[in-house]
């Protein structure tokens, strides 16, 4: 990431914001949701992050709390956002669980952080995903909320 890229980001995310300098106008901002790129919109180029990072993939979908403004960002530029996201965790979570039918704990959270999955469903997720022999009824809904997780998360645009 470069300076450039940088200045650019920061001017329109402070643009977009209540407050007039980065250190605050970051902190108005929270990830609301992620999506993957298909194909065809990462070769046509269609997202775009607001640092001017073009043929974006890994989408994050940000929201001001004060004006509720939501805007786009790439993988690329939002950790400058929060240190501590697990944005790279979640996509990675994501396409594995796409290729192998795994769901990781990060990808339990995070379905349940964004209300894909209800409170009971996230802790019955957490009592028995890594259990080897589980009883058909825990197995069925197992398979249940593993395609709730699924059909929320994975999601191309
Ligand atoms: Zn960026």
């Amino acid at each position: 990431m470069t300076p450039a890229t940088n200045f650019k980001l920061f001017q329109e995310i402070i643009d977009r914001s209540e407050a007039d300098t980065w250190e605050e106008a970051k902190k108005e901002w929270s990830l609301s949701y992620i999506r993957f790129a298909s194909d065809d919109a990462v070769a046509y180029g269609k997202y775009t992050c607001l640092c001017g990072h073009t043929h974006l993939k890994e989408l994050c979908y940000i929201k001001n709390e004060y004006n509720l403004k939501t805007e786009l960002v790439g993988n690329c530029c939002i950790k400058k956002f929060m240190e501590d996201i697990k944005s790279d965790e979640i996509f990675k979570s994501v396409k594995k669980a796409i290729k192998t039918g795994k769901i990781s704990k990060v990808l339990i959270d995070y379905s349940h952080e964004h209300d894909v999955i209800n409170d009971w469903e996230h802790r019955f997720f957490l009592d028995v995903y890594q259990k080897k022999s589980k009883t058909e009824k825990q197995q069925a809904k197992y398979e249940a909320v593993k395609s709730k997780i699924l059909a929320g998360v994975c999601i191309r645009v």
